[in-house]
């Protein structure tokens, strides 16, 4: 099969063998796949991951055990746990300490004509939800966990930080909430096109202190300092992106505003899907600034580390 394999350097390679299907689990004959920071990332060295690249996708299932499943077009949650620990058992399974992930720990990923996952990882989505809607539900699905581990009264200021393409997936998901969200960014095409639902846009620099709640989403290690100053006291500080704690950073105003500080990672998509199903309008497709067929996927990742650039996708 065509697969982009990460091993030192990326490269596409026409004749890789397709992955075989264990019990429980699900081959997918995948339709198309989204470019994401964090294939940036692993493709400069994040994490150590050799392997098929890839984590979002859309696809068909093509074999698996319960045949119900054959034929269902799917998006797939990105972790597989153990099955067995505490977690999993809760439903938990992104944080089993056994987990590997697609396309990122010890799983071949989904920039391939086919991947494999845990029957239990997949959705189905439903026909009236397009191939490039469905694609985009693993990161807006890791913005709805924003609202699974904060409850919202809905009067809170909040204020985003970062006009990519998970910055304004938070600021969507949080406006449908609270009615005061205002998302920061410097890149006045991309804070165009983050216009809806009534929330606010200010370019860098404007600042608003005094936030209830800053979401931390720049991808930038001086993300963290800039939400400090931007939060009230006793206020929250929700980091979405990884880099921001990779650097030396000054705590000291967490503890002098007495600040709480969340980290917050992978959704579930039945989230996801379900906001996706409630907000038709909500303008996923714009942030799909390019798409290239697999094999040009040089080309892609190359535009995808351009600022220009929000969400490319290979078509497969
Ligand atoms: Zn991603
Ligand atoms: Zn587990």
């Amino acid at each position: 099969m065509r697969a982009i394999v990460l091993d030192g350097q990326h490269r596409f390679k026409p004749n890789f063998p397709v992955p075989k299907v264990q019990p429980g689990w699900a081959r997918i004959r995948v339709k198309t796949a989204g470019i994401c920071q964090t294939d940036l990332e692993l493709i400069n060295g994040y994490l150590g991951f050799t392997g098929v690249l890839g984590h979002e996708f859309v696809g068909i299932v093509e074999s698996c055990e319960d045949i119900r499943w054959i034929g269902k077009r799917v998006a797939g949650e990105i972790n597989a746990g153990c099955g067995q620990c505490s977690w999993c058992q809760k439903g938990q399974g992104r944080h089993c300490p056994s987990r590997i992930t697609l396309g990122i720990d010890r799983l071949n990923g989904c920039m391939a004509d086919y991947c494999v996952l845990p029957i239990s990882n997949l959705i189905e989505i439903p026909a009236n939800i397009s191939d490039d809607r469905a694609v985009l539900i693993e990161p807006l699905s890791a913005a709805c966990e924003i609202l699974e581990q904060l409850s919202l009264n809905g009067s809170e200021r909040i204020v985003v930080l970062g006009d990519g393409r998970l910055g304004i997936l938070c600021a969507w998901v949080l406006s449908t909430v609270a009615s005061n969200v205002t998302l920061i960014g410097h890149h006045p095409e991309k804070l165009a096109l983050s216009v809806w639902n009534n929330i606010k846009i200010a370019h860098d620099g404007n600042h608003c202190p005094g936030a209830d709640v800053v979401v931390e989403a720049t991808g930038s290690a001086t993300g963290i300092a800039e939400a400090m100053t931007l939060c009230r006291p006793r206020g929250i500080i929700v980091l979405k992106s990884t880099v921001a704690v990779s650097e030396a950073v000054n705590l000291s105003p967490i503890v002098i505003h007495e600040l709480t500080v969340m980290g917050s990672r992978c959704g579930q998509f039945r989230h996801g899907l379900s906001l996706m199903a409630k907000h038709p309008d909500m303008p996923l497709e714009s942030l799909i600034t390019n798409r290239f067929p697999i094999e040009s996927a040089t080309a892609a990742f190359l535009m995808a580390a351009q600022k220009s650039a929000i969400k490319i996708l290979l078509d497969l």
